[in-house]
């Protein structure tokens, strides 16, 4: 069986060099393959380009997996990432570093926690305030969220939060507030990160398990037509058994004739965000040691900064500090209007206002603009996905990964997903031929 897989990314990947049975071929529209682990490796310096990426699971099958293809490319590292809070660097997460606080925030916070009456929550802002209490929902929890999710909490729903924002134990709020030591979010406090490369080493692992790639391939149209799938990019045709999609559902449904209006209007009721990275690099007598800081402060244009030096040793030349700003956005915001100089600028004086950078050092500037990076949790969002999948499925296109399925998903569950993928793909042919 010869099978299109449409993306080049992660999933994509994941799906053509697993499925041992059948003549695979991945179509992707860039000129690289990697999608959202695509890395920027120049003049000394390694970004992600798509957002920092870090390797951890609670998988570890699935984690042995990913670490395996890295081989000896693979560095783990132990966090250090802090919330820039009123000028202080608060260890993360925030419920676990209280006591970085003025005495008058930490009362606060611990007050708010073990005195917390709010009824039970139906919106994302509600779940904040029930589960951390005003204190920390105030300071913290709703101005980043706020920040990254580009939508007023309220307007979210809270079915995803389970696993995705851990509830902390009461012992140790308490104990950060009065200085012992603890950790919080314990399955990412130790994490892969490749030592060369960046994060796009991980693809390009997979990719050499593929048999054919091809890129500059941007897929905009999908039909049926004599009993098999025609794919095309405008210029030139494939024709393939079967299809698998892992690129945007949204683009996907542009590419199909004839998509029922509900469904169609469905898919354009989902929300996601867009996200920009401004990747800097400057001269500096000693990096900062962070690997993340997190920037509630709505102040500033980012809500995260994170520092390549921490993921490997390649991330900055000798002498110099690499730093990415990561900024959510959508059409219409004001910030995805600016142009990238405009963006550049905005992050440069963020960095300079928190002491972080002094704008003279700086000597390296890239921007990168990512569209599809955030699925937002609406509270229509399975209704509408539910009819988005039913639908594809109802085709016979298997929809596998972050924008395909349209769940917040990261590498570890995009190729496990994969893999399963593959597996029954694989047990199809099997089928036909017993
Ligand atoms: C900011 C951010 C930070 C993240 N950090 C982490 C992390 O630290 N750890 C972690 O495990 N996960 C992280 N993730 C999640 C991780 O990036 C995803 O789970 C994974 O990369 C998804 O892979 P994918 O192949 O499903 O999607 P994508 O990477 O989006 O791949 C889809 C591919 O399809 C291509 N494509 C799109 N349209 C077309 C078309 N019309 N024709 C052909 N090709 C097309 C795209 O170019 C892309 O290559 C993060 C995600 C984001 C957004």
């Amino acid at each position: 069986m010869k099978i299109g897989i449409l993306g080049g990314g992660l999933a994509g990947l994941a799906v053509a060099a697993a499925c041992r049975r059948h003549e695979c071929e991945v179509l992707e529209a860039d000129s690289a393959i990697g999608g959202h682990c695509r890395s920027l490796v120049e003049g000394g310096y390694t970004f992600d380009l798509g957002g920092p990426h870090i390797l951890f699971s609670r998988d570890p099958e699935i984690l042995a997996q990913l670490h395996r293809r890295l081989g000896a490319n693979l560095a783990m590292r132990r966090r250090n990432n802090r919330i820039w809070y009123d000028g202080r660097f608060v260890k993360y997460p925030f419920e676990n570093g209280l006591y970085d606080l003025s005495p008058q925030d930490r009362f606060e916070c611990l007050y708010y926690y073990l005195n917390n009456d709010y009824p039970r929550p139906v919106n994302f802002k509600e779940w904040i305030y029930h589960v951390f209490g005003k204190g920390i929902a105030e300071k913290y929890m709703i101005p980043y969220n706020e920040k990254i999710w580009n939508v007023p909490a309220e307007q979210m729903a809270i079915d995803w939060v389970d696993g995705r924002v851990p509830r902390p134990p009461v012992e140790d709020v308490i104990k950060s507030a009065v200085g012992v030591e603890t950790e919080g979010y314990t399955h990412q406090l130790n994490f892969g990160y490749p030592v060369r490369g960046g994060i796009e080493a991980l693809p390009r692992a997979f990719a050499g398990e593929c048999r054919s790639i091809v890129t500059d391939f941007p897929v905009r149209r999908v039909w049926r037509e004599d009993g098999r799938w025609r794919v095309s990019d405008g210029r030139r045709e494939r024709e393939y058994d079967r299809v698998v999609s892992t690129i945007p559902l949204q683009d996907l449904a542009a590419a199909l004739p004839e998509v029922p209006q509900h469904v169609r209007a469905a898919i354009d009721g989902l929300r996601f965000n867009s996200l920009i990275v401004v990747m800097l690099g400057a001269a500096t007598p000693r990096p900062h040691p962070f690997t993340a800081l997190y920037v509630p402060d709505p102040r500033f244009i980012f809500h995260r900064l994170s520092f390549p030096l921490s993921f490997t040793e390649h991330g900055a030349p000798a002498g110099r500090e690499a730093i990415a700003a990561e900024i959510t956005t959508n059409p219409g915001d004001g910030v995805h209007e600016l142009s990238d100089a405009e963006v550049e600028r905005k992050t440069i004086d963020g960095l300079e206002t928190m002491g972080l950078l002094k704008r003279g050092a700086v000597e390296f500037v890239r921007t990168h603009r990512t569209r599809h990076a955030y699925v937002v949790r609406t509270f229509d969002y399975h209704e509408k996905l539910a009819l988005a999948l039913e639908y594809m499925d109802s085709l016979g296109i298997v929809s596998v990964g972050r924008n395909a399925e349209f769940e917040y998903i990261n590498m570890d569950e995009t190729v496990r997903r994969a893999f399963a993928v593959a597996a029954r793909l694989d047990g199809e042919r099997q089928n036909t031929a017993s």
